[in-house]
């Protein structure tokens, strides 16, 4: 039998089950909502592909050169997209040369699961940040399949998704684009389904979710109810304010080694959250998103430089560090993550429940000066306005706040 990684490091990447030709693993969900594999020892013939393809027991290339860091953003994308829109720029460049485009979508049961588009029409399904794992299923042979055959295919998912694809490929391919996003980390889609029961039956059905304010730049979890969007705020939006404390992660994302500058792909992307923040300023508008690009290989530098009707500013390792933790450290472990958990996944448990149990909703003054601002829909000019206060009366050297 296979020695697989330990629990608390399997981050789930599903290089494993993508590796095993006999079918003998399965990934199953645990008690958290988390996916592990389970090898069945009346298939296995103890090959050892599965133990050679974990990134966690076979390191994956990391690129040893510094990135080059850029702000970014895409003229066409910038207002449906998280940040500036740059995963749009990268999967247009694809699309239009006949490739196909592998990124996360949110299903009609509201699972998130990674497909392939061929078609720009269907680049809004991968658009936007779904903030819990998503599902590969058998991607990395499609992905091989489609490698093989010659085919351009863009790869877009966390850090250690891109790290699980380039085990299993275990060879580079000219045609294939590899983008990963800067990782706070990965709660699981139980928590997630658990939650939106939560909110149904509060508010009844709803069609639709997003976590991000797509015309503008910031977190902000929705729902369309019969064609109406409605914006949760505090206890209703209680996964988010818990995402963000860390309380919900899978193990494996409080050890995570691709939290540093060294990258796994050709490019990575991440809200561009330090802009200004570091001696140099930033002379234009970041209300409606800007995007971090590390470039990190010569292939990535060869596509970035392709891309088109965007706008592209070269900046400063500093100032992505300065607001993107996550380059350097992975989120630390709320000491009661087991427990708030737990009582997500309980459904007699309401929202309400939770958090007087925990206290998670975030009560500071900034965060309930941006609750109150966001109700009467003065957002962007409370954001105006703070900005001015941080660059005139305070004298930093910027343009941008973030939540
Ligand atoms: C779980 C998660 C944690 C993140 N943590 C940080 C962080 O700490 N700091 C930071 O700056 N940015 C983080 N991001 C990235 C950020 O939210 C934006 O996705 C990023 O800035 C890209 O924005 P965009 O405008 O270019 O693209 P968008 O159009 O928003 O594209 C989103 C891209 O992210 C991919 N994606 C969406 N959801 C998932 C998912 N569940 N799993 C894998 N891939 C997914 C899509 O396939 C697509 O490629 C995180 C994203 C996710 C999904
Ligand atoms: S050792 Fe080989 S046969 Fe056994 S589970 Fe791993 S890949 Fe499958
Ligand atoms: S390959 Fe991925 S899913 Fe399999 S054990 Fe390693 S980390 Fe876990
Ligand atoms: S934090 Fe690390 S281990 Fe967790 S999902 Fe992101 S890349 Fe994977």
């Amino acid at each position: 039998m296979p020695t697989l990684v330990s629990k608390e490091y399997c981050t789930g990447c599903t290089a494993c089950y993508n590796s095993c030709a006999r079918n003998a693993i399965q990934m199953q969900l645990d008690e958290e909502g988390f996916l592990f594999p389970i090898v069945d020892s009346s298939l296995c013939v103890e090959c050892g592909l599965c133990e050679s393809s974990c990134p966690e027991m076979s390191l994956t290339k990391k690129n040893d050169s510094p990135s080059e860091v850029y702000a970014f953003w895409s003229n066409k994308d910038r207002e449906v997209s998280s940040s500036g829109g740059a995963f749009s720029a990268f999967a247009r460049f694809v699309l239009q040369k006949g490739g196909v485009v592998f990124g996360a979508m949110l299903d009609e049961e509201f699972m998130c699961r990674h497909i392939g588009i061929r078609e720009e029409s269907e680049l809004a399904k991968l658009r936007g940040s779904k903030y819990f794992q998503s599902r590969l299923d058998v991607c990395y042979q499609e992905i091989k399949t489609l490698l093989k055959n010659g085919e351009y295919v863009l790869f877009s998912g966390t850090p250690c998704q891109v790290a699980g694809l380039k085990n299993f490929l275990r060879k580079e391919y000219d045609t294939l684009l590899l983008i990963d996003i800067v990782c706070h980390g990965v709660p699981s889609s139980s928590v997630f389904s658990s939650y939106s029961q939560k909110i149904a039956n509060r508010y009844g059905n709803f069609e639709n979710l997003t976590f991000r304010r797509l015309n503008g730049w910031g977190y902000k979890t929705s729902i369309t109810i019969d064609g109406v969007p409605k914006y949760l705020y505090a206890e209703d939006d209680l996964f988010m304010e818990a995402f963000m404390k860390s309380s919900l992660l899978r193990e494996s994302c409080y050890t995570c080694k691709y939290a540093t500058t060294t990258r796994v792909s050709d490019c990575t992307i991440a809200d561009f959250w330090g802009i200004g923040r570091h001696g140099k300023s930033f002379s234009h508008s970041t209300l409606k998103g800007v995007s971090l690009v590390l470039v990190n290989t010569k292939k990535g530098n060869d596509v970035f430089g392709q891309l088109q009707d965007v706008f592209v500013e070269k900046r400063t390792i500093e100032e992505a560090l300065f607001g993107n933790p996550h380059l350097f450290r992975p989120s630390v472990r709320h000491e009661k993550r087991t427990e708030i958990i737990k009582a997500f996944l309980d459904q007699r448990k309401s929202l309400h429940d939770i958090n007087q149990e925990f206290e998670i909703v975030n009560m500071s003054f900034k965060a309930r000066m941006k609750r109150l601002s966001d109700r009467l829909g003065l957002f962007s000019l409370f954001k105006t306005i703070y900005n001015f206060y941080k660059k005139v009366i305070k004298n930093e050297k910027t343009y941008s706040i973030h939540f």
